[in-house]
This record gives C-alpha cells, sequence and structure tokens, in this order.
C-alpha cells in the first residue's frame, strides 16, 4: 500500500526525524491562506499523488507570494500530473502539501527496502540525491552505499556512522544523519513498510539536516497488524478495476497491451505473460485468481476483463489442482450469459476435472470460444486473434 507524501512526512516527524512546518490543503482557494499560516519567505507548493518525477513534470514549485502559490496551486489541481512514473493519461491531483521551503546546499538519499536476494533489509545512503537518483542508480550504482541489517536486530549505531561517513558526511552533520538512519530504518521494521525513503534529505548553508521529501510503502499482508497505517488508505488513488479486484480476492493488474489473461496461481500468470510476448502478443493484465477460486469469483475476474475496452481477446489458463476446471467453465458458461463475449476467448485448461469441464464448454457452443490444446497453441491462437 502507498501513502501520501504528506502522510508519510507525519510518520517520520513521529519518528523523531526533522521535517520542515508543511500545510495540506485541497482546493486551490486555500492556497494563499496556508502559504502565510506557514509565515515563510519562500513555500514549496507540491501535488500530492502515489507518483514520484513530481519536481521534473513541475508539480513541485517554489513560491515567494500566497498569490504565486494560489496560481500553481489552481494548475496542478486542473491538470492531471503527467511523470516518468504515470501513464500518458497523468493522474489527477486532489490535495496539495504547501512545506516551508529549505535553503539547500546538498541534497542526499536514504532509502531502506527488503533485499530479495539476501532477504535482509537494506538502507542505502547517497551524496548525489535529488531528482537524478533514478540515473545515479543507473550510470553509478557506486554511488549508492548499503548496509544490510537483521530485522530483528535492527541497523547498529557502528553502520549508520560508518554509512554517514561513506556518503562524505563528517562531524555534527555525520551524527544527526546516522541517527535520522537509526530512526528510518526503526520506522522501517515497526510498521512494515515495504520502502521508507528520504529523497533529498538535505543539508542547508547553515549545517541543519532536514527530511523535505518522503516516500513510503507498506507490506499489504501486514495491515491487519497496522490498524493506524491501513487507515492512511487513499481509495481515489487506486485503479478502479485493481480496487474492484481487490474486493472478491482477486489480484489484478492492469497492463499496457490488449491481451486479457485470467489464470490461476501468480507463476502460471508470469509464464502466460511471457508466452504471450514470446508468441509476439502484449497482455493487457495480470489477474491471478488464485487456487481456491469460487465459481461467483471467476464470474467477476471475467467481468473485469471484458470491462476495460483495450481488450481484444482473453487467454483463459487454468492449471486444476485444487482449482477445479468444471468450476472455471461453469464461470466462463456464466459469464458469457451475464455481460457476453464481444471478443475471442482462447481456453486452455487442464487438471482435476478437465473432461467435464471440456464437454461443458462443447455443449454450450458458444462461437466466440476457442479452446486449445496446449499453453503454445493457446498463446498461438489468441495472438492471431488480435
Ligand atoms: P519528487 O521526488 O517527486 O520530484 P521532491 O519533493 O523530492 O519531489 O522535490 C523535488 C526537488 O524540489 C527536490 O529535490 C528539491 O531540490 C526541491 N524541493 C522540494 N522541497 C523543497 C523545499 N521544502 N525547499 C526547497 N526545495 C525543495
Ligand atoms: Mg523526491
Amino acid at each position: 500500500m502507498k501513502v501520501h507524501e504528506y502522510q508519510a512526512r507525519a510518520l517520520l516527524a513521529e519518528a523523531g526525524i526533522p521535517v520542515p512546518a508543511s500545510r495540506v490543503i485541497d482546493a486551490p482557494e486555500q492556497a494563499a491562506k496556508a502559504f502565510r499560516q506557514l509565515g515563510a519567505e519562500t513555500a514549496v507548493v507540491k501535488a500530492q499523488v502515489h507518483a514520484g518525477g513530481r519536481g521534473k513534470a513541475g508539480y513541485v514549485k517554489l513560491v515567494a507570494s500566497a498569490n504565486e502559490a494560489k496560481q500553481h496551486a489552481t494548475r496542478m489541481f486542473a491538470q492531471p500530473m503527467v511523470s516518468a512514473q504515470t501513464g500518458p493519461a497523468g493522474v489527477k491531483v486532489r490535495k496539495i502539501l504547501m512545506a516551508a521551503a529549505v535553503d539547500i546546499a546538498k541534497e542526499y538519499y536514504l532509502g531502506v527496502v527488503v533485499d530479495r536476494a539476501r532477504r535482509t533489509p537494506v538502507i542505502m545512503a547517497s551524496s548525489q540525491g535529488g531528482v537524478e537518483i533514478e540515473e545515479v542508480a543507473a550510470r553509478n550504482p557506486g554511488a549508492i552505499k548499503k548496509a544490510w541489517f537483521h530485522p530483528h536486530l535492527g541497523l547498529q549505531p557502528f553502520q549508520a556512522r560508518a554509512l554517514a561517513a561513506a556518503i562524505g558526511l563528517y562531524r555534527l552533520q555525520a551524527k544527526t544523519t546516522a541517527d535520522i538512519m537509526l530512526k528510518l530504518a526503526r520506522l522501517f521494521i515497526e510498521k512494515d513498510c515495504s520502502l521508507a525513503e528520504i529523497n533529498p534529505l538535505v543539508q542547508t548553508p547553515t549545517g541543519e539536516i532536514l527530511a523535505i521529501d518522503a516516500k513510503m510503502n507498506f507490506d499489504d499482508n501486514a495491515l491487519f497488524r497496522q490498524a493506524d497505517i491501513a487507515e492512511l488508505f487513499d481509495e481515489s488513488e487506486e485503479n478502479p478495476a485493481e480496487l474492484r479486484a481487490k474486493e472478491h480476492n482477486l489480484s489484478y493488474i492492469a497492463l499496457d497491451g490488449n491481451i486479457g489473461c485470467l489464470v490461476n496461481g501468480a507463476g502460471l500468470a508470469m509464464s502466460t505473460m511471457d508466452i504471450i510476448k514470446l508468441h509476439g502478443g502484449e497482455p493487457a493484465n495480470f489477474l491471478d485468481v488464485g487456487g481456491s477460486v469460487t465459481c461467483e469469483g471467476a464470474v467477476e475476474a471475467f467481468k473485469i476483463i471484458l470491462a476495460d475496452a483495450k481488450v481484444k481477446a482473453v487467454l483463459v489458463n487454468i492449471f486444476g489442482g485444487i482449482a477445479r476446471c468444471d468450476v472455471i467453465a461453469d464461470a466462463l458458461l456464466r459469464a458469457a450469459q451475464e455481460v457476453g463475449f464481444t471478443v475471442p476467448v482462447v481456453v486452455r485448461l487442464e487438471g482435476t476435472r478437465v473432461d467435464v469441464a471440456r464437454q461443458l464448454l462443447k455443449e454450450a457452443n458458444i462461437p466466440q470460444l476457442q479452446p486449445a490444446t496446449d499453453l503454445t497453441d493457446a498463446a498461438r491462437q489468441v495472438c492471431a486473434a488480435v
């Protein structure tokens, strides 16, 4: 689960990490007042959306007057933000953060994630923080220093001091930054984060260290024990089809292609997408109905896929283990009745009760249904169909 910068800032502040004063507004008329309330000579107007790259997109703007604040807020609320991390349609801005501007001498990067290869959390730090961090990571990975830590023991003070020194900090700034690293690593563990990032962490000309942007993602599977975090969920930032799928316990992720995929099991979903691409097609989604799918769940899955106007054909790829092929066949027929198939639906079923399933489909005699003999045949058929 993602949260907004203003929510992540509040969590950082709670953890004792220094964050400049800020205010959140949800309409352009509130901008001038918020600017005055901040009482700073200059402020920064920042769109609150669950996508990064705001600075480069023009959605982080320094302003020197209440009037200027209002102008930028008006523009940001009116025009969806298009950045490297959004689609071409962009994302609508519903909230804006106004923060006191900070004089910046240097920008650092701090981030905690799980290192999957090492199966342990890792804190990363760089002296080249700021809006170019992706390029730094790609071109000069050596500029990103790392320290791995045990999830129960946490980041150790000596590790934090070494990391602060490794990014060129010394004396008071090294001490302050090491302290921020320890707090960030603790926050990551305590709140079940999958990402806790401060970019940039800035040093001011007078030597202060401040977090001026924050990004935190949380492990969905841990939300049951993080009630305060779960409350930060912002439905309006989610893809409506993905939300609908979640309500029915389906894992659905919208993609850019035109072949809808209905699959059981994440591994099978991945290989289905691979084989579609191998045959020159592009998946429109990743939809995993799970192992213990019910007929209702599968019908809902079809409805979600068919509601996507981009979908020009569907590939149903089911391996019946715990899930039964006849349940899926039944769901297919119900979906055909309830929504109607307007595009070809290629069906590859294998496993538990597949004979019953094939018989059901055959008897139904639906012209859009195309049975496939195996995975390769299915991929060829669906790619030909689009
Ligand atoms: P994003 O990461 O989405 O581009 P940031 O909040 O990191 O957004 O802002 C981008 C850049 O804008 C920062 O790297 C920094 O240079 C500048 N900036 C952001 N907030 C402030 C602030 N409070 N004072 C001064 N400069 C800021
Ligand atoms: Mg940033």
